[in-house]
């Protein structure tokens, strides 16, 4: 059977994450125009979907639902309500993220026994270093002094007077940047190994650019008068308990993980009549020199290849892979886009009955009460672990159990990347072991989620990205969005502004196309993987 018929004004759609399944829903909502979505996955949600594994769901990355735009949080609220009982309904919904806060006057709220709701959760994540866990961000308060110990401690603030007086000049690299800013011992033991874990690449082989925009207003002099005045100030300062109380992060979550979102989006847009395609792969394109003419798809289950004739396509497709489908003529192009960075991504989910913690805010059953513990640890490869007990019960089929995320940075086909799976886990369990966070012993159960192309980096062929960004430009029934799609760091509010960018245009004739990619070009790295600062 043809996937697309012909009489009706349909817009081809490749990809059914955040991005691609805005735009089907706003097609439909505000045109008579159907979306047809082709998702080579077999479920909807991209990176922000919920992964369930017997009943115990994984959130890849641990999804903060924030924004500071209106229209999304209405948005999101209009297809998962915020539970009863999970706010105050007579006073504002104070949400609070990366030192931004907004009150949200909630929409209807859902009753607490539904499963179609968000929660509103506090924000808990520490550091984990020489088996201990420090603050975060990092605070030089007694608890932080402790940790490090008086030598230590010493030796940090030696390095950074010395880097404050001689300073490496030029500052080429993003080492030079931190080294600069921090001193040599505060880089080495709180910078370095985490940003080399995530990017895969030495800190000198960075741009200290890169930095300057990312690890804005972050300053140990500042830090450190911080640290003084709070020695003065009274504990009964009100003020003061307020500004605090406000710093406490919360975000929106929905009850089953960010995936039960997409999903919730998926059957509104199959009910409104649109067409979501899952394990359908978009492998090819038909073009002329302006215009996308068909989108050539695979079923991924018979193996059959179609070709859909397109209006308007709306491509959420890595920009790599949507410049090699077009076929450039010019080489500068075909080399850059081929060669974008990108930085890819493993979990391993495990399920234990018990954890092991010194901890005194440890659960009797030795759960930390954290959402996420960055691992700075040198010795291990791990990066970050989720604790999903702690962003939702609901994620937990046992609540007698504790279902951790162990996550890892690599690179496709890399050694991590290529274990076979029950090797990862045994692996995973063993770093945590390792680090005195659990017995292995204690392990149930356990999967392994691979994320390819999880975050497009900034550094290398990414500086000449204008030349295909062009290029793509040229073809006037292209919209190309979202994270991969515009190889920018989105969260899934940007790709979904960006997708609501592309309907706004497609419905204005293609005036305004240009907008999509004003949205996010200002905004300050927004996912907090890079550096622990
Ligand atoms: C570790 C981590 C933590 C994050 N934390 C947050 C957070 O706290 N808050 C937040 O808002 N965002 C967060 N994000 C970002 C969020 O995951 C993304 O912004 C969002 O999922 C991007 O949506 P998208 O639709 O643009 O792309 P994607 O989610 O990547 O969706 C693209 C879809 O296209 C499909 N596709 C690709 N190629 C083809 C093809 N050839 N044919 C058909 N389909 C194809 C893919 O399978 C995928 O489903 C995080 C991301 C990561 C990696």
């Amino acid at each position: 059977m043809p996937l697309a018929d012909r009489s009706t004004n349909f817009a081809v759609i490749a990809g059914a994450g955040p991005a691609g399944l805005t735009a089907a829903l706003e097609l439909l909502r505000r045109s008579d125009i159907k979306p047809l979505v082709f998702e080579s996955d077999s479920q909807v949600g991209g990176i922000s979907k919920t992964v369930n594994y017997r009943g115990n769901r994984m959130d890849l990355g641990g999804h903060r639902f924030f924004s500071k735009s209106d229209w999304v949080m209405r948005w999101w609220q209009e297809i998962l309500p915020v539970a009863e009982g999970q706010t105050d309904p007579s006073k504002p919904l104070r949400i609070n993220y990366q030192r931004q806060v907004r009150d949200l006057i909630p929409g209807a709220l859902a009753s607490s026994s539904s499963e179609a709701v968000m929660l509103v959760r506090e924000r808990l994540s520490r550091i984990f270093y020489r088996r201990r866990y420090f603050d975060y961000p990092l605070k030089l308060n007694a608890s932080t002094l402790q940790n490090m110990g008086i030598v230590e401690t010493l030796r940090i603030g030696l390095s950074y007077s010395h880097a404050q007086i001689i300073q490496r000049s030029p500052e080429n690299s993003l080492e030079d940047f931190f080294v600069n800013r921090f001193g040599e011992r505060l880089y080495r033991t709180f910078f370095k190994d985490y940003t080399e874990k995530v990017w895969g690449v030495p800190c000198q082989e960075i741009s200290a650019e890169w930095g300057a925009q990312r690890i804005k207003g972050l300053s140990v002099t500042k830090a450190i008068t911080h640290a003084v005045a709070s020695r003065f100030r009274s504990s009964a300062d009100t003020s003061q308990k307020q500004t605090e109380t406000s710093l406490i992060e919360r975000f929106l979550y929905p009850k089953l993980g960010p995936g039960q979102m997409w999903e919730e989006v998926a059957r509104k847009v199959t009910a409104a009549g649109g067409k979501i395609h899952l394990r359908h792969r978009v492998i090819g394109l038909e073009r002329s020199d302006q215009d996308i003419s068909a989108v050539i798809v695979k079923d991924e289950t018979s193996g059959t290849v179609q070709t859909v004739p397109c209006v308007h396509f709306i491509s959420t497709l890595p920009v790599r892979d949507l410049t090699a489908m077009l076929k450039p003529s010019d080489e500068t192009v075909i080399r850059i886009a081929d060669r974008l960075p990108y930085r890819d991504f493993m979990t391993a989910g495990l399920l234990l009955k018990k954890m092991i913690s010194a901890d005194p805010r440890a659960a009797p059953n030795g759960m930390p009460p954290d959402n996420w513990i960055y691992i700075q640890e040198p010795d291990v490869k791990i990066g970050r672990l989720q604790v999903f007990n702690n962003w939702s019960p609901a994620l937990v089929a046992d609540a007698e159990t504790i279902w951790l995320g162990l996550e890892y940075f690599c690179r496709e086909g890399d050694q991590l990347w290529s274990m076979h799976d029950s090797n990862f886990l045994d692996f995973a369990a063993g770093e945590l072991e390792k680090i005195g966070m659990i017995d292995r012993r204690d392990v149930l159960d356990g999967t392994v989620v691979r994320v390819p192309k999880a975050y497009p980096a900034y550094f290398g062929e990414y500086r000449d990205f204008d030349k295909v960004r062009a290029y793509l430009d040229g073809f006037l029934n292209l919209y190309p969005v979202g994270r991969n799609g515009m190889h920018r760091y989105n969260n899934q509010d940007h790709s979904m502004l960006a997708a609501n960018s592309a309907v706004n245009s497609i419905l204005n004739s293609g005036k305004g196309k240009s907008d999509i990619w004003g949205i996010n070009a200002e905004d300050d790295y927004h996912e907090e993987i890079e550096a622990v600062a």
